[in-house]
């Protein structure tokens, strides 16, 4: 079904642009293997995030968040669990079972969307083996509570992983960059997020031994000289994409504020509506627009008359991963009551870079009319 008013329309380089960039590829004879335009991009996304970090590139996400659990946990032997919430995107879970640990799902906090810091200390408080934590920034958005994350994960010495995927370009509420907490945070740069390039990803960190140790491992766990020396894939992301990560990140804080300007125009139709956003989302990089209606009803309905008019619309992120086929039988804390409610209830509205004034006008009309008033 193609849509009026699609969820997602990215904004990439111009084709003359990125045929300029080609022709450079071209004529250096290097295509990937962390050629000129890689080792320029990774450096300039470190220096984006600030001094002393650390930018590793790779193909995806999805490989970066299975490279850093397994460098900074280590592998595991599938004994030792990985907190990680069940309000999510799977690639997470699946990245911490792929290191060797069993995904243990800890419930939402209903009021901010972020993972519940109260359910995190109650599972390490709860006596199975925990090597680490894998926070999920929501959305993209950062987490008011991170200094709280680091303290606890100091506290009971198990290492914080971030899952950022969508939050390149996010501040933590406080002013802090999404990037710079925790060990490290991996970011997506898959065509749907705000910062794109097609398929792409990266981990950023300040500890250099994790840095070598996640570019050995999309290397084929290649060590110099030694040939193979942890368990390694090849997740190397190619020199075309990151020319058109240096053309992106060029103007990405201009994409911020823009998709950030769509959120706010949202926030004065939908006053006196019984909706809710998520804290924090006017500072992030606004993949898209969730909100929070109060029940399943409302959302379904608001859902519904969005599709009919031309908008797309989606509950994301549901089903909750806890509750998909793969992940059905990982243990769990407690019974993940906030998770079920916000799934029933949130609804992600499109957001674009260069969303038309008509566009935004007509998600809000649509909301206004079939929305429960405050
Ligand atoms: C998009 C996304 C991923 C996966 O990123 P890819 O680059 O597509 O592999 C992982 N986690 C979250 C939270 C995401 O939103």
């Amino acid at each position: 079904m193609s849509f009026e008013i699609p969820f997602i329309r990215p904004v990439f380089p111009s084709p003359e642009l990125v045929a300029s960039d080609y022709a450079r590829i071209v004529e250096s004879n290097w295509y990937t293997n962390f050629g000129p335009r890689e080792r320029e991009f990774s450096a300039a996304l470190g220096t984006y995030m600030g001094d002393g970090y650390i930018a590793v590139t790779f193909a995806n996400a999805t490989l970066a968040l299975m490279a850093l659990c397994q460098a900074a946990l280590g592998r595991g032997d599938g004994s030792k669990e990985v907190l990680v919430p069940s309000f999510t995107f799977a690639a997470g879970p699946a990245a911490v079972e792929w290191a060797g640990y069993v995904p243990r799902f800890i419930d939402v906090d209903t009021a901010s969307l972020q993972p519940s810091i109260d359910e995190a200390r109650a599972a390490l408080d709860g006596g199975s083996d925990v090597a680490g934590i894998l926070l999920g920034n929501t959305f993209g958005i950062g987490n008011a509570q991170i200094a709280e994350w680091e303290q606890l994960a100091e506290e009971y010495g198990v290492q914080l992983l971030i899952d950022s995927a969508a939050g390149f370009g996010s501040v933590y509420p406080g002013g802090r960059r999404v990037g710079t907490a925790g060990l490290a945070e991996v970011f997506s740069f898959h065509a749907t997020k705000p910062f794109a390039i097609g398929e792409g990803g990266a981990v950023v960190t300040r500890d250099p031994a994790l840095a070598r140790s996640l570019a050995e491992f999309q290397n084929f766990g290649f060590s110099q000289g030694l040939g193979s020396a942890q368990l390694g894939l090849n997740g190397k992301l190619q020199e075309l994409n990151a020319a058109i990560g240096l053309r992106q990140l060029a103007t990405i804080d201009e994409a911020v504020q823009r998709r950030q300007a769509v959120v706010a125009a949202y926030r004065r139709g939908f006053e006196g509506l019984d909706i809710a956003f998520p804290r924090g989302i006017d500072e992030s990089s606004v993949c898209f627009a969730s909100i929070v209606l109060p029940d399943r009803g409302s959302r379904d309905a608001v859902l519904a008359a969005l599709i009919e008019a031309g908008v797309e619309a989606r509950a994301y992120y549901s089903p909750a991963v806890h509750t998909q086929p793969h992940f059905a039988a990982a243990p769990r804390q407690g019974g993940l009551r906030g998770t079920g409610a916000v799934v029933d209830s949130v609804l992600s509205l499109p957001v674009h870079q260069d969303m038309a004034q008509r566009d935004i006008d007509t998600v809000i009309a649509v909301v206004a009319r079939t929305a429960p008033r405050s």
